[in-house]
Parts: C-alpha cells; structure tokens; sequence
C-alpha cells in the first residue's frame, strides 16, 4: 500500500498568537482536524484521493469560521459568491465553479463539472442549474450570511477597500481593529492515495468587498489548484490576483517536472521568491507523488493541518 497522507489549509495571512485567543484557537484547532478525520478515513479504507479531499473541504465549507461555504465574506453588492475547483492527478481531469451562491458546497458542484459534463469551469446561473439538475442541495443565499462577515464588510465599504480576508496588517487606514478580522480565509485540501494518485481542492468566498463578478485563483486550474501524478497536488490560498499571475500551483509543479526540483524547493521558488517579489500574500499545501508535502507561505501564518498514514494529526497556525 501507498503511503498515504493529506494536508488541508483554512487560509494564510496576518494571524499571529498576540492577536489571537485560546477559544479561538482551540476552535480552529478543531475545525482543521475535523477535516482531516474526514478525508483520512477515506484514505484509510482504499478510498481515492480525489473523495479524501472533497470530503475534508465540505467539512470546512459547512464551518461558519472559513472563507468557504457558509461563512463566506460579502462582496460589494452585498451578497457571498463562491467559487471552488478541483482536480485528479491521474487523469488531469478537473472542475470548477465560479460565483455561486446557492450550492450549499460548491466543491461538490466542481466535482460534478468535472464528472458529469465536458466542461472545466461553469460560472454562475449556469453552474447552479447544472449543480441541481444533477441533484446537488441548494440553499437560499441567506444560507450563507453570518453576522460577522456582514460586519466585516460593512467596515470594509466604509472605506471602499477591497480586502484579503486575512491582510489586516497590510492595512493603510487601520480599519481592521479585531483579531478575527486579520484571518481566516479560503480552504484547500491536497492528498496521495493507496493507489499512489494524487489530488487538489480548493473552495472559497473569494475576497471581502470583491466587485462585479471578480473571481479569484482559487477556480482556476493550475492558480489556485493543480494536481498531476507525475509531480504534485497543490492548493492555494492568499490574493488571488497575484496567484493568477503567477500561476503558482501550475508554476510548482513545472519546477518539478521540467526542473526536476523537489516538491520543498518549488514550492520555495514560487512562494518565497517569484510571489515575494511580484507582492502576491498567501501559502500553498502541497504534496508530490512519493508523499512528501510541504506548507509554504509568505505571510505571518497559514492555518494548516496534516494527518500522515499512521493517522497522526498535526496543526499549525503560526509561522
Ligand atoms: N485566494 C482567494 C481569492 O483571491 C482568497 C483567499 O485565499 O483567502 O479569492
């Protein structure tokens, strides 16, 4: 058997342990295990990859605290669009949906564009009607409304900022004033299964205050996800404009595969240098075929989460 393994993230930005508490943390804590419970146990019974990460990001979609699902942060009209992908590292099949907002789990919707149809990416009404013709639960919009999101953006109108779910410090005008406020964010899910096939997910509210139809990396096949066999799974988290640009999950995996760089050194080739310099914010997860995985962000933290074959958990926040 494969040596199997996953690694989830639940966004990367300004969290450090002075601006957080132990509630909160404990929280969060809980949130990320949960997740890797779910997609471990799939793993652990021969299930694939691609079922271990969408199963770990429901989790994360249906908990009010991430950027994804319920909890989502609001755009400038108003209203939580979402968007997710995924992709299978065997096949170099994927799928994605942009700017929804009555899939209960958008990742599910990326997974059905993926399976049932012969598309990559669906956007908007269209995504929602695929999604319930093929049985896919949807909600009202006010589904995803949660008090502290709709706060979050009314402070961020007040100054017209469009704002990285978790950029606090980054923050000219000081209006980010609490903790909860500088984190949190998208969530992501990479994994290897028995079979030695690898896989990505990512889902997310995008960014708060976020104008006309604006879509992020995160649906975005080789920005914001990638997965392909011969090299890695990779998903991503921070401002998605800069993770486009660069095409950061693609970007690691092209180290690797033309390069022949290790999954550690791609990963810091991309985040640390070319995403640094270009002043892109975020992290990445990633694992490659042997079952290696790496964390890697540029910001003050990530939360982040792995659970190895042996079923041991371990969650970091801070850097
Ligand atoms: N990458 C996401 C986006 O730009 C935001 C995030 O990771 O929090 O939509």
């Amino acid at each position: 058997m494969n040596k199997i393994i996953l690694v989830v993230h639940g966004g990367a930005g300004t969290i450090t342990k002075q601006s957080m508490t132990p509630e909160k943390e404990k929280a969060y804590t809980e949130g990320l295990t949960v997740a890797l419970e779910a997609g471990y146990k799939i793993l652990k019974n021969r299930g694939s990859s691609l079922d271990a990460v969408s199963a770990a990001v429901v989790t994360l979609e249906d908990n009010p605290l991430f950027n994804a699902g319920k909890g989502s942060v609001f755009t400038s009209e108003g209203k939580n669009e979402m968007d997710a992908s995924i992709m299978d590292g065997k096949t170099r099949k994927a799928g994605a949906v942009a700017s929804v907002n009555t899939i209960k789990n958008p990742i599910k919707a990326a997974r059905l564009v993926m399976d049932k149809s012969p598309h990559v990416l669906m956007t908007g009404k269209g995504a929602i009607r695929f999604a319930q013709e093929n049985g896919l639960e949807i909600v009202d919009s006010s589904y995803f409304h949660t008090d502290f999101r709709y706060d979050q953006w009314q402070k961020s109108i007040k100054h017209d900022k469009i704002q990285l779910d978790h950029s606090g410090d980054k923050d000219p005008k000081g209006w980010l004033k609490t903790e909860t406020e500088k984190k949190f964010g998208t969530v992501g899910a990479v994994a290897l299964d028995a079979n030695g096939n690898l896989a990505a997910a990512t889902s997310t509210g995008g960014m708060t205050n976020k104008k006309w139809g604006r879509i992020g990396d995160s649906p975005i096949i080789g920005a914001g996800t990638y997965a392909n066999n011969n090299t890695c799974a990779v998903s991503c988290t921070g401002h998605g404009e800069y993770f486009i640009r660069d095409v950061v999950a693609y970007d690691i995996s092209a180290l690797m595969e033309y390069k022949k760089l290790s999954l550690k050194d791609a990963a810091e080739e991309v985040v640390m240098k070319k995403l640094v310099t270009d002043g892109g914010e975020g992290g990445i997860i990633a694992v490659d075929k042997d079952g290696n995985y790496t964390m890697t962000f540029n910001s003050e933290g990530m939360y982040r989460g792995v659970i190895t074959a042996d079923g041991k958990v371990w969650v970091g926040i801070y850097k």
